[in-house]
């Protein structure tokens, strides 16, 4: 069965509107829909869709690395979400015992080069939660009394200061 389904393409800020053609569950194409506002074209990335979305080699799942980085021949095991989670915590909170909580720094790539637009405000929570579980600050932000604020691609931030 063929099916058109209406949506939006999410790999990059853009958002352009799509139909998306589904073929017995398999998303096999990926059109423009110019009855959508910022449907009116879409770039070759998001036309590539299908190819990212049944990729054999798509990332689905946390990986470690089972081989030094040296290694030319880099080994993976597949680990469940929370081990990865535990074991960042664990690593991070080492980094923290030796150098301080400054000496970690969590960042987003641009919304607008990466997929992980709809996933950015989630990864920020991520680290502040990191943060908090990890380092167990008392974290307050008191953005009047900040004599510097850093922006960095937040526009809903910068918005509601
Ligand atoms: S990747 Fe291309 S098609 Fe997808 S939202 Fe961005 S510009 Fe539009």
């Amino acid at each position: 069965m063929i099916e058109e389904k209406v949506g939006f393409c999410t790999l990059c800020k853009s958002r352009c509107g799509t139909i998306n053609v589904v073929e017995n569950g398999w998303l096999k194409k990926v059109v423009p829909n110019p009855d959508h506002p910022t449907g009116k074209a879409m770039c070759l990335k998001g036309r590539s869709a299908p190819e990212v979305v049944h990729n054999s080699r798509r990332l689905t799942a946390p990986l470690r690395r089972t081989t030094p980085k040296s290694d030319p021949d880099p080994r993976w095991m597949e680990i469940s979400w929370d081990e990865a989670l535990d074991e960042i915590a664990d690593r991070l909170k080492g980094h923290v015992a030796r150098g301080g909580p400054e000496s970690v720094a969590f960042a987003v790539t641009s919304g607008s080069s990466s997929p992980l637009s709809d996933s950015t405000y989630w990864i920020l929570r991520f680290g502040e939660l990191i943060e908090r579980a990890a380092f167990d600050w008392d974290f307050v932000r008191d953005w009047t009394n900040a004599p510097y604020l850093v922006r960095s691609d937040n526009d809903r931030l910068a918005r509601s200061l």
